[in-house]
C-alpha cells in the first residue's frame, strides 16, 4: 500500500516476495523514518489459522506513526492485510506446536528527500516467513548479560515505539554479549543506570513469591503485546502484578526471571550476569513462568478457552 503525505492509504495488493525499489534518497534509508511490527499466525488444533491480537499491532503502529510524522493504515486495513498474508501463506504454516508463520509489517517514508524532513510518500508492506518454535519446551533458558555501556533508549527518544532506528544501536551490545557466550542483553535505564528496562527484543519480568513485577512503561520500553497479555493472564491466575521501577539488584534474589515477546512467548532466564557476577535461577523452580507460558500458548493454539477474545480465527 502506498500514499502521499497528508493522504490515507488505499487498498494494496498481494504480490510475490522480492526486492522493492527505493530511491537512494528515500527518507527511510537516510533518516530512518520507519516502523516495524511483529506478529504470528498459528495453526489451531482444528487446522484453522489463528492470529493473536493483530489489532494491537495495528494500534501500536498508529501510535508509532504519530511520533514519527507518518500516516498509518487504519486498524481494519492493517488486520485485513495481515489476514490476507496469512491465508496466502497457508501451506507454509506447520501443524499445531511445530512452528508458526512470523508476520512482519513495515511502514516507511519511501519518498525521496534531501533535507531532514518527513517523507513526501509512504509505503506500508507486510512480508512473512515460517519459523520453528523458539526453543524446545522446558529445555532451554536464556543467559542474560546486563549491559552498562550501551543503552537501548533514552527519555524523549523513540524507545517506546517500534522504530526501526531502535534496533541498530543494540547490534553492538548484542554482538559483544553473544561473543562472550550470552544469549541476549538486559538494558538499564540511561538516567540512573540502576533500573532494568528490557532485552533487545523482549520485555522482562521478575518473580518473588507470589508477586510478578515488570518495569513500568516510561517511554523507553516497548509495550509488548505479550507483556500486556501476560499481565492479564497472571492477574487472572491470582498473582499480584506490579508495573514499577525494577532495580537491577532485585535480580539477585528473584525466584524467577523471564522474558516475553512474540518470538518466544514466555522465555525463562537461567542466569543473569551483572558486573561480572552471575546469578543462576533453578529451572525446576520456574513454575510461574511455565504456567504463564502454557496458558499463553494454550490460548494461541486453541487448547485453552480464549476468554478475552484475543484470537482472530481465519
Ligand atoms: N521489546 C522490544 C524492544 C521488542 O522489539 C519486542 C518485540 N516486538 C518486545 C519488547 C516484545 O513485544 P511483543 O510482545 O509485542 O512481541
Amino acid at each position: 500500500m502506498k500514499c502521499s503525505k497528508g493522504e490515507n492509504f488505499t487498498q494494496g495488493e498481494l504480490c510475490r516476495y522480492g526486492n522493492i525499489e527505493l530511491s537512494p534518497s528515500a527518507c527511510v534509508l537516510n533518516y530512518g523514518q520507519g516502523l516495524l511490527e511483529g506478529a504470528k499466525a498459528f495453526r489451531g488444533e482444528n487446522g484453522r489459522l489463528r492470529l493473536f491480537r493483530p489489532e494491537q499491532n495495528a494500534i501500536r503502529m498508529q501510535i508509532g506513526a504519530e511520533r514519527m510524522c507518518m500516516p498509518s493504515p487504519s486498524t481494519h486495513q492493517f488486520v485485513e492485510a495481515v489476514k490476507e498474508i496469512a491465508l496466502a501463506n497457508h501451506r507454509w504454516i506447520p501443524p499445531t506446536g511445530k512452528g508458526s508463520l512470523y508476520i512482519r509489517p513495515l511502514l516507511m517514508g519511501s519518498g525521496a528527500i534531501l533535507g531532514v524532513a518527513p517523507s513526501p510518500e509512504y509505503t506500508f508492506l507486510i512480508y512473512a516467513s515460517p519459523v520453528g518454535n523458539y526453543f524446545k519446551e522446558g529445555t532451554a533458558a536464556l543467559n542474560m548479560y546486563v549491559e552498562e555501556e550501551f543503552h537501548r533508549a533514552s527519555r524523549g527518544g523513540a524507545g517506546g515505539i517500534k522504530a526501526i532506528t531502535n534496533y541498530s544501536p543494540v547490534l553492538k551490545a548484542q554482538a559483544n554479549a553473544k561473543n562472550r557466550g550470552f544469549s541476549d542483553v538486559l538494558y538499564l535505564d540511561s538516567n540512573s543506570k540502576t533500573n532494568i528496562e528490557e532485552a533487545s527484543s523482549s520485555n522482562v519480568f521478575i518473580v518473588k513469591g507470589n508477586v510478578i513485577s515488570t518495569p513500568a512503561l516510561s517511554g523507553t520500553i516497548l509495550e509488548g503485546i505479550t507483556r500486556k497479555s501476560i499481565i492479564e493472564i497472571a492477574k487472572d491466575l491470582g498473582y499480584k502484578v506490579e508495573e514499577r521501577c525494577v532495580k537491577v539488584e532485585e535480580l539477585n534474589d528473584a525466584d524467577e526471571v523471564f522474558c516475553t515477546g512474540t518470538a518466544a512467548g514466555v522465555a525463562p532466564i537461567g542466569s543473569v550476569t551483572y558486573q561480572d557476577k552471575r546469578v543462576n535461577y533453578s529451572m525446576e523452580g520456574q513454575l510461574i513462568s511455565q504456567k504463564l507460558y502454557s496458558t499463553l500458548v494454550g490460548i494461541q493454539r486453541g487448547l485453552i478457552e480464549d476468554k478475552w477474545g484475543w484470537i482472530v480465527e481465519i
